[in-house]
Parts: structure tokens; C-alpha cells; sequence
């Protein structure tokens, strides 16, 4: 095992090793975590509307825990379908306006189920070269041809469809809202992209899910797209707080699915107090339209507190703010000065954005107040003039 010690060590000297921090929710204050003594802003977390500790989800957990149990004892194939289940997926499809829907372990094993169920060898699945790693590793499990765009070039896509144009069948995949740059995709080309070409159409909203639309349907129903998308993906451990993923579509696609998506076939159904949960969660998130109103509010301010402060900000509209300063050790040493401006963000660093490109990630939730967020971006300011961070 010495391989690994040296490849460790090799990690440490390009600042990339990670680590588990322990961060337990602060005691009484929304959107704020404690780590160690310290109480900390939480700008790091994906709970976007700020549900993950709602009493009323985990009064529902609660509930069905006791009267149910705690795990659901096999997968949903076998005799882990409980009645909850069977409710929640339709009132999952009833919100998407879709013929049915399915739930899945997480965000992650979904994207994994639906490529691999939807593509094989012989296919092609065009993917955005930004697009989350489950998108990648679902791809890897397809056996498919694994053609990547740059990111959000449709010129480059179309090329792409014009090559494997003989491919049996090509499934163009895309994140809604990207999650390390928090831009969107450009949908409406992609639906006349997919249109033209014969593809079939999967988008991800695990970012936007909850955060957009007037009952928080995601970005393609937002910008009235829903019908031009083939596979509609979400999670519900971001904006629904608490844990598992959908995936919705026509009648057919979901039966295929339970036939041959393998992290639903082979994986243990989700113990009754997560649907529970979920199942409240879906009904705060669609009737609860000032978290999703105060979080668009938020996100154009802060956004524009920083710009204003001389950072370099992606672009968009989403929750996810990215401050890009490309190396990593920066991108390290930025972090710790903001936690000790009692800020916690992510550095995000390669392999999970490209190489150059690390960055601080900021995420905002509902759970923030306009105080919060403005005091946070003169703190961050604070930390990026003492560290020399890249400005503009
Ligand atoms: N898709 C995207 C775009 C994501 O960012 C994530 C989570 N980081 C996932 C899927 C996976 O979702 P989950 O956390 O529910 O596994």
C-alpha cells in the first residue's frame, strides 16, 4: 500500500488532498454552522430554500418513522415498495405535469440508472463538458460513445450529432443550472438541437429544482420548455432538504426503467421516513413561493455586492456564486481566511472543476437574511484585498 502514500503525498504538494470537516447546524441560527467553537455563515451548504431542518419535515419523519420503522428491508423490486412510495410518485408527476415519475436513492444514482438504461454500445451520449460527475460516471457505466461538448457550445454539439449520426441512438445530457459555475444551459437550443437531430433529450435539475418555477418545477418549465424535454432529473437533497432524487417522464421511459436502471434494481429502497420527508417537502416547496422569491433576491444582490467589490463572479442568476482564482493553494488559503471572517464556502478544486480554475463557492439559502448576506460580502471583500485574490 506504499503506492498510495506517495500518490497522497503527491496530492498534498498540489494542494488538492481533501478532507471531512465536521459541521454540526448551529444551535438556533438558520443557515449557520458550527465547527469546532466557531459559528460560521454557511455559504457551502445546497439547501437552498432553507428546508433541511423545517420542523414540519421532520415532524413527518418523525411520524413515519415510529409508525414504520427504520429501513424499508429490500430493494423496491423485491418488498421495499411501500404504500408512500406509489403516493409520492404521483404527486412528483402531478408537480411536473409529466405521465409518471420515479424516486431514486439519490441524485447521483439516478443520472447513474437513466444513462445507463437509456444508452449502451452502439448509442452516443453527447454530454457539456461542465456537466456534474454522475453524469460522466453514468456515461462510463453505458458502455456508450462519450462525446463532450465545450461547455454550452452548440455549435460544437451540433457537430457532434452530425458525427455519430449513425449511432443507433444519441442521448444529449445536461446539467439545468451547472454546480461549480452556476450558469444555466441554453435549453430552448438544445429541445431544437434534440428536435433536429432525432436525440433524446435528459436534463438535470438538481440545482434548479425547487429554485425556479412558480411551484419550483425547475428551469425547464420556468422558460415553458417541460414538453421538449424527454427526462426530466432532480434531487431532493438540495432545495427539498432532505435526501433522494427524481426521475419524470412518459409512462414508458419509467417502466423501462424499473426494468433496467440497476442502482434501482440492485440498491435497498429508501427507509419510509426519507419519503416522508420528501413527501412534505414537495408540498412546502410548492406552496412556499417566498423562499424561492427571497432567494432570487438574494442571489442578484449578493452577486452584485460582490462584482461591486472587485471580485470576478460567474455569471447567472443562480444560488451558486463561484469566485474563480485559479490555483489551488489560493483557492486554499482564501477559504481559510474566510472562515476566519466567519464564513464557510467551498474551495473547489480539480478534478472536480478543470485544471486553472479553483475556485471559492459560494451557495445561498432562503434561510439567509439580507443582513446576513451583506455583512458576508464585505467580510469576503475583507479576505480577498488581505489575500491579493485576482480582482476583475
Ligand atoms: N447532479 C448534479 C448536477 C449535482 O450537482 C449533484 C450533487 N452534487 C448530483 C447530481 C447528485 O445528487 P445527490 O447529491 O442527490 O446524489
Amino acid at each position: 500500500m506504499k503506492w498510495i502514500e506517495d500518490e497522497l503525498r503527491k496530492l498534498e504538494e498540489q494542494s488538492l488532498t481533501r478532507s471531512l470537516q465536521t459541521n454540526a447546524p448551529a444551535p438556533g441560527r438558520q443557515g449557520y454552522v458550527q465547527r469546532g467553537q466557531q459559528t460560521l455563515l454557511d455559504l457551502s451548504s445546497n439547501d437552498y430554500l432553507g428546508l433541511a431542518r423545517h420542523p414540519a419535515i421532520a415532524a413527518a419523519m418523525n411520524r413515519a418513522l415510529l409508525a414504520e420503522g427504520a429501513g424499508s428491508g429490500a430493494s423496491r423490486l423485491v418488498a421495499g415498495n411501500r404504500p408512500p412510495y406509489g403516493r409520492l410518485e404521483e404527486a412528483l408527476a402531478v408537480w411536473q405535469q409529466s405521465e409518471a415519475a420515479l424516486v431514486f436513492a439519490n441524485g447521483y444514482m439516478a443520472n447513474l440508472g437513466v444513462i445507463q438504461a437509456l444508452a449502451g454500445r452502439g448509442d452516443a451520449v453527447l454530454s457539456d463538458r461542465l456537466n456534474h460527475a454522475s453524469i460522466v460516471d453514468g456515461i462510463g457505466l453505458s458502455r456508450a460513445a462519450h462525446a463532450r461538448y465545450r461547455h454550452n457550445d452548440m455549435e460544437h454539439l451540433r457537430q457532434l450529432l452530425h458525427k455519430h449520426r449513425d449511432a443507433r441512438r444519441r442521448l444529449i445530457v445536461t446539467d439545468a443550472v451547472y454546480s461549480m459555475d452556476g450558469d444555466q444551459a441554453p435549453l430552448a437550443e438544445l429541445v431544437a438541437l434534440k428536435q433536429e437531430y432525432g436525440a433524446i433529450l435528459m436534463v438535470d435539475e438538481a440545482h434548479s429544482g425547487g429554485v425556479y418555477g412558480a411551484r419550483g418545477e425547475g428551469l425547464c418549465h420556468a422558460l415553458g420548455l417541460q414538453s421538449g424535454v424527454d427526462v426530466h432529473v432532480g434531487t431532493f437533497s438540495k432545495a427539498f432538504g432532505v435526501y433522494g432524487a427524481y426521475v419524470c417522464g412518459s409512462r414508458t421511459l419509467i417502466r423501462w426503467l424499473i426494468q433496467k436502471a440497476r442502482p434501482l434494481i440492485y440498491s435497498t429502497a429508501l427507509p419510509p421516513s426519507v419519503i416522508a420527508g420528501i413527501a412534505e417537502a414537495l408540498n412546502l416547496v410548492q406552496t412556499e413561493r417566498w423562499r424561492r422569491e427571497r432567494l432570487a433576491a438574494s442571489s442578484r444582490q449578493f452577486r452584485l455586492s460582490l462584482h461591486r467589490a472587485g471580485l470576478q463572479v460567474g455569471p447567472g442568476d443562480s444560488p451558486i456564486v463561484p469566485v474563480v482564482v485559479g490555483d489551488n493553494a489560493t483557492a486554499l488559503r482564501f477559504r481559510s481566511a474566510l472562515e476566519a471572517e466567519g464564513i464557510a464556502a467551498a474551495a473547489v478544486r480539480p478534478p472536480t472543476v478543470p485544471d486553472g480554475t479553483a475556485r471559492i463557492r459560494f451557495s445561498l439559502s432562503a434561510a439567509h437574511t439580507p443582513e446576513d448576506l451583506a455583512d458576508a460580502a464585505r467580510r469576503i471583500e475583507r479576505a480577498a484585498l488581505r489575500l491579493g485574490v485576482p480582482a476583475r
